[in-house]
């Protein structure tokens, strides 16, 4: 059985101070809750939140990591300084990265490589544009995605990735993949893995859906049998909404 996880993306929201506040909201909310719970939060908020989170179940994430140890990378942030500050998980790859910042399948191995060797647990956001979906072209996109972003990682590796599969239009739209359609292409993620790593990796693999994820659709998506969880964007910056999705076993 997996473990269902539930992890909220902040994006660019929130300061220290915000951040502080939203935890101590989400907290009594979600401290029952069957799913691991994740918020990956600002750098900025990062130590803040993690005194915040200090005796809570949630668990502390990041947006980004850098590809190398240290050195002259302006603006970067390593796997060290994240590990510091109480990060367990790192968002990889987020499709608003690789829209605006240039990331790619190869920097998107390179940071993923980092990570593991940190001991850094990354969640590895693949999935295709309107576009792509609109002229066919999903499952090669995905293939490429997952070929070249997860190169010379080891099925021993894959025990510690999750992979997000975010369709990029469903992405702060409101619209949200029909979860037999999430599900179907979830699965097909999962059978590339199969072919690459094995069975036994693939079926342990962890591969949430992301996209417009709310409370009212949560729990028709996690009812589905590949779908082992969520990333959550705009709803995780409200507290009830986030703890509703994680919750969404009891509603
Ligand atoms: C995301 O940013 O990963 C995301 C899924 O955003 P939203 O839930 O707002 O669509």
């Amino acid at each position: 059985m997996r473990k269902p996880i539930i992890a909220g993306n902040w994006k660019m929201n929130k300061t220290a101070t915000e951040a502080v506040k939203l935890i101590n909201e989400l907290k009594p909310l979600v401290e029952r809750a069957k799913p691991e719970v994740v918020v990956c939060v600002p750098y900025t908020a990062l130590w803040a939140a993690g005194e915040a989170l200090e005796g809570s179940k949630i668990k502390l994430g990041a947006e980004n990591v850098a590809w190398a140890d240290s050195g002259a990378f302006t603006g970067e942030i390593s796997a060290e300084m994240l590990l510091e500050a109480g990060v367990e998980y790192v968002i990889i790859g987020h499709s608003e990265r690789r829209q605006y910042f240039g990331e790619t399948d190869e920097s998107v191995n390179k940071r993923l490589k980092q990570a593991l060797k940190l001991g850094l647990k990354p969640i590895v956001c693949v999935g295709e544009t309107l576009e792509e979906r609109e002229k066919n072209r999903t499952r090669r996109v995905l293939k490429k995605q997952v070929l070249e972003g997860f190169k010379d990682i080891s099925a021993e590796d894959f025990k510690d990735i999750v992979i997000a599969y975010e369709p990029v239009w469903a992405i702060g739209t409101g619209k949200t993949a029909t979860a037999e359609d999430a599900n179907k292409t979830i699965g097909f993620i999962r059978s590339l893995v199969r072919k690459v790593w094995g069975a036994e990796t693939a079926k342990a693999l962890r591969i949430q859906y992301g996209g417009s994820m709310k409370p009212g659709n949560a729990k028709e998506l996690m009812a589905m049998r590949h779908i082992d969880g969520g990333l959550i964007g705009g709803a995780s910056l409200v507290a009830k909404d986030f703890a509703d999705i994680v919750n969404y076993k009891e509603r």
